[in-house]
């Protein structure tokens, strides 16, 4: 293991810089220093799932009953529909071993779980990165309010626009997906007594609507998938009316129950749907990446930040199996090697599973798409929800050690 004096900046303290941090420090025993651009940690008041993927990471990390208590377990499976409410199959909300569900969550609530688990000393807000600079040894951090300071490593968690990514050589274009989604809560007591605490999704007339419970079944997340042209000039996110979103939804085609939720709604925004194609390099020397800096996705499959939260269990396995500081830039390179793969898979799984949703392209052909969703209902609890990441890498180090001893 590498020595507990090890120091390593974690820059961006979003959901996946904050569960890093605690990853580090729990499996890798190293010192971590989280550094955010923010005057202080938060997120938008919107929702979130955690997957049984990452539940199980956060549990391993002693931290899962934190945000079980402030999140909301659904009543069973999710359902999709058509935009009539039809039912077209039931979603697995948990994995194949009944032992983690999707847990929803409200941003500002998970944010501020993770945080509770990390001593606050640590936490750096107002620092937003300037630049990054190899040493030898070390690398060299500078933040546009002046301080700088030197760490044995660095791990970018920067998010989409990431600076970190820069120094690994990685210069990806934002695609645009075409689609903007409104999003934003409703105050669960307001909904019909019949309303179901599970989650669902009206697919029609290339576009969708989802709802799911949050915060102990207190609020509502809703997002709401339109086609637009609106973040093309530039701006990617905004205010919005409500009474944008009702029109979308309108008419005789549309499950009056859905109008009848929508009715409910009091304040939304908009928020343009972006992605990369999936990079070809995360690491370099004692610097690497993590989270939306390394894999943005679409988040039609509700894995951008039960990706992020892999990748931490991930990069702390590989980092306790280093013996010394010379030792790290060969574990970020394992963890690269690893995780670039499942990545991958995933943000073009996203990509598809809009397509779906939104009937794009070959799913133009509804019963081409709801066959496409029927299977995919199985298949994302085997492969997505049923992975082990921390038993991933275990068993990547094993080969990694049985490679060297050949
Ligand atoms: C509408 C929508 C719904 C989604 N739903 C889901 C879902 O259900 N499940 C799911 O898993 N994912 C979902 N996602 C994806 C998820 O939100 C992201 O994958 C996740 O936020 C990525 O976390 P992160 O910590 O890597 O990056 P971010 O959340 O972007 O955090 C990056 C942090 O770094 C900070 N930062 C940036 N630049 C600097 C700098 N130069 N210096 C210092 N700090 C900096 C930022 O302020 C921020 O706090 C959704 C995304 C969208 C848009």
């Amino acid at each position: 293991m590498v020595s507990h004096d090890t120091r390593i900046a974690i820059i961006g303290g979003g959901m996946g810089g904050l569960t890093a941090a605690i990853a580090l420090r729990r499996i890798a025993g190293v010192q971590v220093t989280v550094f955010e651009q923010a005057s202080k940690l938060g997120e938008v008041g919107a929702g979130v799932t955690v997957a049984p993927n990452a539940a199980r990471v956060l549990d391993r990390l002693g931290v899962l009953d934190r945000i079980k208590r402030v999140g909301a377990v659904p009543d069973g499976h999710g359902v999709y529909q058509n935009a009539m409410g039809g039912l077209v199959t039931d979603a697995a909300w948990e994995d194949s071993a009944k032992q983690y569900q999707n847990i929803g969550m409200y941003r500002p609530d998970l944010i501020d779980a993770l945080a509770q688990e990390i001593d606050p000393e640590t936490i750096r807000p107002g620092h937003r990165l300037a630049s990054v600079e190899t040493l030898d040894p070390g690398v060299r951090v500078e933040f546009e309010n002046g301080a700088n300071d030197v760490f044995d490593a660095v791990i970018g968690a920067d998010g989409i626009h990431s600076v970190v990514r820069r120094a690994v050589g990685q210069f990806p274009d934002p695609v645009y997906s075409g689609y903007i989604f409104y999003r934003g809560v409703v105050d669960a007591s307001r909904l019909p007594d019949d309303w179901r605490m599970i989650s669902q999704v009206w697919m029609g007339n290339r576009r969708h609507f989802m709802c799911y419970p949050l915060q102990q079944r207190k609020l509502f997340n809703f997002v709401a998938g339109i086609p637009s042209d609106r973040p093309r000039g530039g701006v990617w996110s905004g205010p919005a009316e409500v009474s944008e979103l009702a029109a979308e939804f309108a008419g005789a085609d549309w499950d009056p129950k859905l109008q009848k939720f929508i009715g409910l709604i009091e304040h939304t925004f908009w928020w343009g749907l972006f992605d990369h194609e999936p990079l070809t390099n995360w690491s370099r020397g004692p610097i690497t990446l993590l989270g939306d800096a390394a894999h943005t996705m679409l988040p039609h499959q509700g894995q951008g930040v039960n990706q992020a939260i892999e990748d931490s269990m991930a990069l702390a396995t590989f980092l306790a199996a280093a013996d010394s500081i010379a030792d790290i830039p060969e574990a970020f390179r394992r963890y690269t090697s690893v995780r670039m793969q499942r990545t991958a898979i995933l943000q073009n799984g996203s990509r598809r599973a809009g397509a779906m949703y939104d009937a794009q392209y070959e799913f133009a052909d509804l019963k081409k798409r709801d066959a496409d969703i029927r299977v995919g209902r199985d298949f994302r609890r085997r492969v997505v929800f049923d992975y082990d990441a921390q038993k991933v890498a275990e068993q990547a180090l094993n080969r990694f050690r049985g490679v060297q001893g050949a």
